[in-house]
């Protein structure tokens, strides 16, 4: 089985036009006029096959498409929609902040109140700045941490996504190679030599590429949870020693939360192991910058880039970094952030951690009933199947090597069960905080319905 990889994010194939009756005019109508019918790749269902519709509407724990048909969501908008969709007080919320007024292109008080708020749950987060989308967010984190260290070598690791800025979007070069090639048509190979990009997880590749090019290198980036290549839980000491070869080399560590932030736990991937750390009595790294997205936006387009003082402050106006939005810290989309970042008290997390670990466990019980080879990946509250595989993946060649086809197989029959999955089996499953103890039950269910008619045995 070939990777999908991160590919399925960079390139859109040709959708095709198999249609449902009634369903023709609105794909044809978007095949035409978007490419690919749909505005983020993902959206097409390349990783799975088949065709979506458009969506009419969601409420709670459920989607509703254009046929009326209605479907127990996993998906959550990619993780945004944590306290379930169109919660009534973040709506109340955003019609209140829009009857004020929809932009003013000057600073508001919520915008002041969401970075407090920030800061208040992550520490490290000193200072912050909001844009509209996770890849502003990396972009400008890099453009910081070069300006800072008056170097241009970054180094990222294969299988994490950090938006599609061009830097970003670069591969491994082939053998001993240290500097990336580009990883979508149209990113330069000028831009994608300084970015290295090194397996996940793999303390020898670092330290060496740290040995060897330690004074080239302005940062290194990674999630805090790898969560776009399905997830994969950070190998214990793996962060603290970024941390310190950064530290040892005045590099800059850069921690993408824009998935794991306020999702994973109430403080991010980064509060996972800061929770650990301080339980075995050790002192905790901390990142340098970070960057979120998704969760501080409850559902629209809010993002930051965040971390030490010295370092945020070396953007426009303070320092020589340019960075600007029209929309920053755009006050309807800040109220719907402020809003869900309220609702996210001690028993919101709870209610995650209690839900996604019922359905990780209880999706993997039924599995291996049916005699289905699997592993889940899992980190706090995230966490991802991956069929075909007998243990949890640590680096993007492992990913890869899942049943790809299996998953497709599955997606579809939970459709047919009424249940939408991640059209791709590179993503996570998200719940919210309207999914209940009935819907995981519903989807233990959908497992034993498929029965893995297609999944690889043993
Ligand atoms: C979604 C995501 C991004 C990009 O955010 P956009 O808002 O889609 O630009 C960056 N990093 C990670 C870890 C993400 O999951």
């Amino acid at each position: 089985m070939k990777p999908i990889s991160s590919t399925l994010k960079t390139k859109v194939q040709r959708l095709g036009l198999r249609t449902l009756r009634g369903e023709k005019a609105w794909e044809e109508r978007a095949a035409d006029i978007m490419p690919g019918g749909v505005n983020s790749p993902v959206r097409a269902w390349n990783g799975v096959g088949g065709h979506p519709l458009p969506i009419a509407s969601a409420k709670g724990a459920t989607i509703t498409d254009g046929a009326g048909r209605e479907y127990l969501d996993l998906v959550d908008s990619w993780g945004a929609g944590i306290v379930g969709h169109a919660h009534p007080q973040v709506v109340a919320a955003v019609r209140a902040a829009a009857s004020r007024g929809l932009s003013f292109g000057a600073t508001t008080e919520a915008e002041v109140e969401l970075a407090e708020l920030i800061r208040e749950r992550y520490e490290p987060a000193q200072k912050v700045r909001l844009v509209s989308t996770g890849t502003e967010a990396t972009m400008t984190a890099l453009r910081i941490a070069r300006a800072a260290t008056g170097r241009d070598v970054i180094i990222k690791f294969a299988g994490c996504y950090h938006g599609h800025s061009d830097g970003l979007l670069v591969a491994a070069g082939s053998g001993l190679a240290t500097s990336g090639v580009p990883d979508s048509a149209g990113v330069t190979a000028s831009v994608a030599k300084d970015t290295m990009v090194l397996p996940y997880g793999d303390v020898d590749a670092l330290t060496d590429a740290f040995a060897e090019h330690g004074s080239r290198i302005a940062a290194v980036i990674t999630e805090a949870v790898p969560a776009n290549m399905g997830v994969v839980a950070p190998p214990a000491g793996f962060h603290r020693l970024v941390s310190e070869l950064c530290r040892n080399e005045g590099a800059v560590f850069i921690v993408d939360e824009v998935l794991s932030g306020f999702r994973a736990g109430p403080a991010g991937g980064w509060g996972l192991e800061r929770d650990a750390d301080i339980a075995a009595g050790r002192e905790p790294w901390t990142p340098d910058l970070v960057t979120f997205g998704k969760v501080i936006g409850g559902g629209l387009p809010v993002a930051a880039v965040a971390g030490r003082a010295d370092l945020m402050d070396q953007l426009a106006p303070v320092g020589a970094v340019y960075q600007a939005g029209t929309l920053s810290g755009n006050p309807v989309a800040v109220a719907a952030g402020l809003t869900t970042m309220r609702l996210l008290d001690d028993d919101a997390y709870t209610h995650l951690d209690r839900i996604s670990t019922r359905l990780r466990t209880g999706v993997s019980a039924e599995l291996d009933a049916a005699g289905i080879t699997h592993a889940v990946g899992h980190a706090g509250t995230l966490f991802s199947v991956f069929l075909g595989l007998d243990k949890a993946p640590v680096t993007f060649d492992e990913v890869s090597d899942q049943d790809a086809l299996a998953y497709s197989d599955m997606f579809h029959s939970f459709r047919s069960s009424g249940i939408a999955l991640p059209p791709s089996a590179y993503e996570a499953w998200f719940v919210s905080l309207a999914h209940t103890d009935e819907h995981v039950t519903r989807i233990v269910e959908a497992v034993k319905t498929w029965g893995g008619r297609e999944a690889k045995q043993p």
